[in-house]
């Protein structure tokens, strides 16, 4: 079977050579915007390129507005500040994720709490959610949320859309709803994944989007803050740019900002890399659909998208049998030039992570042991 994969891969790559996860494509204007900003010497914080690309960006997720940061942690990190997390809140995420969803939360003094995910979206689970606020927590007086132990607030829940997979967000929300707590969406892997018909990262008050090397499209490094309302939308760019005020001369800044401005060298990428994300796209669900056909009837269960939305197929994955089984498919397709990784180590097996609240983890423990990432760069 291995075998036979790897052929298989490596015919869909048409190559012999080294195959990776996933590799940037720079096909249409990349060079010549990025030379713009050189030329004009406006290769930094000022320049036509970042709004360009937050309209952009704007348009195609149909937001109300999106700020560009220098990579999606700084997204993540705003979007937390913007909703109002303190020191000593806690925020319900899962611990099947990348580790950059909890650095965010915990450069903010907050502290991670750990729901499982759904087996089919690899996602934060609705009811999982549900359950765990029932067992530990409570409204307050104020109909704040309260972790009813220590009587720490639960400030927000952060869902991931696990390698471009929308989590089942209508139902996510009803919940934060019921128990008063903001939804941030990390959507960093979903830049092209749609719930229903929203883009994900624009159901909840704000959704992150990263835009680094391995991701859909690249800027080098970048992220984007997607913001539901104008208002929202016109303090997170306040935040991440200094807190300035603007006036012609006077440096007048009126809280402690962020220096998270996307320079306009990346933006000029990302203006470019935008010209063919959908081609992108198109390449990736064909892509997709290739490996799924060729997984049907073996043993390896390809991670479909849920039926409730569609998915951009970020990294196409399979579930092996068990441990054994993964540990053997990436080994023989490392060794034969083709890149293959298993999925994050699970957060709370984390030494900075380890002692956090979390719930039943079933289903992340399932999935952390037999998924493994295949070759997803869009076909040429
Ligand atoms: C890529 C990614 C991020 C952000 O990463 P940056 O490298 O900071 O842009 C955040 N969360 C998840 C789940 C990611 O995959």
């Amino acid at each position: 079977m291995n075998t036979k994969l790897i052929d298989f891969i490596k015919q869909l790559y048409g190559t012999n050579e080294f195959i990776p996860l996933h590799a940037p494509t720079f096909s249409g204007n990349e060079k010549k915007y990025v030379a713009e900003t050189i030329d004009s010497t406006f290769v930094s914080s000022v320049g036509e390129f970042v709004t360009r690309f937050e309209n952009d960006i704007a348009v195609f997720t149909g937001t109300a507005k999106a700020v560009a940061t220098v990579n999606g942690t700084a997204a993540l990190h705003t979007a937390l500040y913007m909703s109002g997390v303190k020191r000593g809140d806690l925020v319900i995420t899962q611990s099947l994720t990348f580790v950059a969803t909890c650095n965010a939360l915990y450069h903010m003094g907050a502290e991670p709490v750990f729901v499982d995910v759904s087996r089919t979206s690899l996602g934060l689970c609705p009811i999982a959610l549900e359950e765990y606020l029932e067992n530990n927590a409570s409204l307050n007086f104020d109909g704040v949320c309260v972790y009813t132990n220590t009587k720490q607030v639960i400030r927000a829940v952060m869902p991931m859309h696990t390698f471009g997979h929308p989590v089942e967000l209508d139902e996510i929300l009803s919940v934060c709803k019921k128990w008063n707590l903001t939804l941030i969406e990390d959507a960093a892997e979903s830049l092209g994944s749609y719930y229903k018909s929203a883009h994900t990262g624009t159901v909840g008050d704000f959704g992150a989007l990263s835009f680094n090397g391995n991701k859909v499209i690249t800027t080098g490094g970048g992220g984007m803050v997607l913001c539901k309302s104008v208002e929202s939308g016109e303090r997170t760019k306040h935040v991440t740019t200094t807190a300035k005020v603007p006036h012609p001369y006077e440096f007048y800044h009126d809280e402690p900002g962020f220096n998270y401005r996307m320079p306009n060298l990346n933006a000029a990428l990302g203006c470019a890399q935008m010209e063919s994300l959908v081609k992108f796209l198109a390449s990736k669900r064909e892509l997709a659909m290739k490996y799924k056909s060729f997984f049907e009837d073996t043993e390896f269960q390809f991670v479909d998208e849920p039926e409730y939305g569609s998915s951009n197929f970020w990294l196409n994955a399979v579930i092996c049998t068990d441990r054994h089984s993964r540990d053997e498919l990436i080994k023989t397709t490392n060794q034969s030039g083709i890149m293959t990784r298993p999925i994050w180590q699970l957060m709370h097996t984390l030494p900075m992570y380890n002692e956090s609240k979390r719930g039943d983890l079933t289903n992340s423990e399932f999935i952390g042991q037999r998924l493994v990432n295949l070759p997803s760069s869009p076909l040429g």
